[in-house]
């Protein structure tokens, strides 16, 4: 990704793709202090775009830092750099994170807090599973409890256990790895939320120690104006072999149909088609 052509914003300035580089001493590579967004375009247009923002201010204020720009500023920079990509569709990632600068140790509080966005083409998050399914391995490691890290912070030092859980469940020729909580409960996958149907209605897991993706929000209410039954609530694993149905959601997998979660099998049935067809539409309106 770094060597190819284009621009990236970043602390204010379009500068060239390649350029936009940061120090060895960059607080963020030492001590994980960065919050990030993955958002989407369509036909131009970002979905969600300003909650996406204000997520991303939030996710600092929650790992103790301010982005030094507005909601407004924000907004207008992700404008700029999706019309300087030239594309219609994209995925656009806005990083914040604490710089380099006076502070070498775990405090950091005199480091510049710089901000930067770029955007690229993202096809299809987990391939053809769009239509067969995917296949999801379990991870072996747990979403931590809301007093052991600011669970609902989009921040990067909580991709750690994404990123050893996926390419764990990679090694076994899945795409990903459902995750269970501090508790037990079922939680998420490691980049999507996850919903399952049963008797033709709807559980997910209530989202009380990880990210409530906007994606996630969307598709229930989707849901319920479809007058379809929705129960967040706690998820046990034992519940997992009567669920019929499961899908994922999230900006980059939108709605992903899962086919199986280790020897728990799933059809992918006519509502998981129709919310994911209802995603389609409803982005590109
Ligand atoms: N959980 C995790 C761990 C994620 O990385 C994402 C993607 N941001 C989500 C859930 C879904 O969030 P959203 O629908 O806002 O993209």
């Amino acid at each position: 990704y770094a060597d190819r052509d284009g621009q990236i914003w970043m602390d204010g300035q379009m500068i060239e793709w390649r350029e936009a580089n940061v120090h060895l001493l960059t607080h963020a590579m030492h001590y994980a202090s960065s919050v990030f967004e993955g958002e989407r375009a369509y036909n131009g247009k970002i979905f969600e775009s300003r909650k996406h923002s204000e997520r991303l201010v939030q996710s600092a204020k929650l790992i103790d830092f301010e982005i030094p720009y507005t909601i407004d500023e924000i907004e207008a920079a992700k404008q700029q750099v999706l019309a300087a990509s030239g594309l219609q569709d994209a995925y656009v990632r806005a990083i914040a994170w604490r710089g380099a600068g006076e502070d070498m140790g775990v405090a950091s509080a005199k480091n510049p807090v710089r901000l930067a966005i770029a955007a690229w083409e993202w096809g299809a998050y987990y391939g053809d599973a769009k239509m067969k399914g995917a296949k999801l391995d379990i991870s072996q490691w747990k979403r931590p409890s809301p007093e052991t890290i600011p669970c609902h912070a989009k921040a990067a030092g909580l991709y750690m256990i994404c990123t050893m859980s996926k390419h764990a469940a990679e090694a076994k020729g899945c795409s990903d790895a459902m995750m269970f909580d501090y508790r037990g409960y079922v939680a998420e996958a490691t980049g999507a939320n996850i919903f399952f149907v049963k008797d033709g209605e709807v559980h997910t897991p209530d989202p009380d120690c990880f990210l409530n993706g906007i994606t996630r929000q969307t598709v229930i209410g989707m849901l319920r104006d479809k007058q379809i039954k929705v129960h967040e609530r706690h998820i046990m694993a034992e519940e997992l072999e009567g669920f019929e149905q499961c899908w994922l959601t999230g900006t980059a997998a939108e709605v992903t149909p899962v086919g199986s979660i280790a020897d728990y099998n799933f059809e992918v049935g006519a509502l998981t088609r129709d919310i994911a067809e209802s995603y389609e539409k409803l982005v590109r309106a």
